[in-house]
């Protein structure tokens, strides 16, 4: 039984979508897990993909903490009789999958870019060494736990409906208090959600010209991207870096706008279904991956883009 702790906020994350589409491809039963208010509003969407779907509404689920979140995961995965369980390598999947492998005593996997199921556990690959090198990994023991990153696996395919189970857990307070929560208030989409992604790169020559990056993302509803040059110029928040030591994307369209194309970039958005390159040189490697490009300088070309993109959008 492989189970599968589903992130969601109204309707499932693509992380989960992610992990289902692992878990399918691994082949054998599925159980998804939904934890937290809101569980039961998407179990029927997750009951497309797995055999099974757990949910639990506990009050003391809330407000989260991984202490809790762990146990309730760890002990539905001995219910289920799970030898594998999946976790988003988002960043609460990552702090729940070690605290869930060491309840249940499992082998733990971190990251995964790629998985397969091998004669009594796991095979993965992952980056190591600051994303310098990508290794192998094999885990054979009873249970294996791994955290998958995310976009990089394909989307689940729907299937025969599974069971909805409704299920209670002996949880006890995690003795944690939340006494205040400041949240970011964004309309952007999350760049790892993102349908399309605006990403702009050291071209830009200043903070403040980013502003033409946020400008055509408003306009056509994308996440907003940067490469590691304007992350560590201090132009950009790290949240916002693509690449081997950023997010893994892989939108429909990817706009990249000032960006060389270095080796470490494209492996964070190479998966994209159509790359967009603006770009003033035309040796730039980024154009050798590109479905469409445009030579020439993005001070010119991102105004025009974004009218363009008004009067359509209008
Ligand atoms: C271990 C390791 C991990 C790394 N991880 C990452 C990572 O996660 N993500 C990442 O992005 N990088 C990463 N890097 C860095 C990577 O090697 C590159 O240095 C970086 O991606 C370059 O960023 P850039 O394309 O913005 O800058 P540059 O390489 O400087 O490219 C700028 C581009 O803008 C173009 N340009 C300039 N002016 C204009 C203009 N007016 N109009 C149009 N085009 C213009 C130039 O022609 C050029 O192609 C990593 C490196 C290492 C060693």
């Amino acid at each position: 039984m492989i189970l599968v702790q589903c992130e969601f906020d109204t309707k499932l994350k693509k992380s989960a979508l992610e992990l289902l589409g692992a878990a399918q491809k691994l082949g054998g039963d599925i159980t998804a897990v939904l934890l937290g208010t809101g569980a039961g509003a998407v179990a029927t969407e997750a009951a497309q993909y797995a055999n099974q779907v757990l949910v639990c509404e506990d009050a003391l689920l809330e407000p989260y903490t991984a202490k809790t979140f762990a146990k309730a995961i760890a002990d539905l995965a001995e219910q289920a009789e799970a030898t594998i369980v999946l976790l988003a390598g988002s960043r609460g999947g990552r702090e729940l999958a070690p605290r869930v492998a060491v309840r249940l005593d499992a082998a733990y996997l971190e990251d995964a870019t790629n998985i397969e199921r091998i004669e009594g556990g796991l095979r993965i690959q992952h980056y190591a060494f600051l994303a310098r090198v990508t290794e192998t990994l094999e885990a054979t023991a009873p249970i294996v736990v791994c955290s998958v990153k995310p976009n990089t696996q394909a989307i689940a395919e729907t299937r025969a409906a599974g069971e909805i189970y409704e299920v209670e857990l002996e949880l006890t307070a995690s003795g944690v208090n939340i006494l205040g929560r400041i949240q970011e208030k964004t309309t952007r989409v999350a760049l790892t959600e993102a349908s399309l992604v605006v990403t702009g790169g050291r071209g830009l020559g200043s903070p403040e010209n980013f502003a033409l990056i946020e400008g055509l993302a408003d306009v056509i509803g994308a996440g907003v991207g940067a490469t590691r040059a304007a992350v560590d110029a201090g132009w950009r928040p790290y949240g916002e870096q693509v690449g081997q030591t950023g997010k893994t994307v892989q939108p429909n369209a990817y706009i990249a706008v000032g960006v060389s194309g270095a080796v470490q970039h494209l492996s964070g958005m190479g998966k994209s279904k159509n790359i967009i390159a603006i770009n003033k040189d035309p040796e730039a490697p980024i154009f050798k991956v590109a479905d469409y490009g445009i030579i020439g300088d993005l001070h010119t070309i991102m105004p025009a883009l974004i009218d363009a993109a008004k009067k359509l959008r209008d």
